[in-house]
């Protein structure tokens, strides 16, 4: 999963752009639910969070570091719950 850090601007761009609605507004800044964010995987080759922040402030958590595998068997569990 993807974090945001405390640089966040909450200039609102990363939220629509989540696939899996993973990214929220939290009590001062955007975060980021780990258990639904797939780093984008089984929608898009890049996070696109990630891609449009536009201070930089979207790095990998390192709690949550997560294989390919790991990574489509969430998105496929989101999927099935839907
Ligand atoms: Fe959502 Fe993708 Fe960003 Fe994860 S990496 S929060 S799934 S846009
Ligand atoms: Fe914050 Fe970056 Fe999202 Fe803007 S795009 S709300 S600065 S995390």
């Amino acid at each position: 999963a993807l974090m945001i850090t405390d640089d966040c601007i909450n200039c609102d761009v990363c939220e629509p752009e989540c696939p899996n609605d993973a990214i929220f507004m939290g009590p001062e800044i955007y975060e980021i639910d780990p258990h639904k964010c797939t780093e984008c995987v089984g929608h898009y080759k890049e996070p696109q969070c990630k891609q449009v922040c536009p201070v930089n402030c979207i790095p990998f958590n390192p709690e949550w570091r997560e294989t390919p595998a790991q990574l489509q068997a969430k998105y496929e569990h989101l999927q099935a719950a839907q």
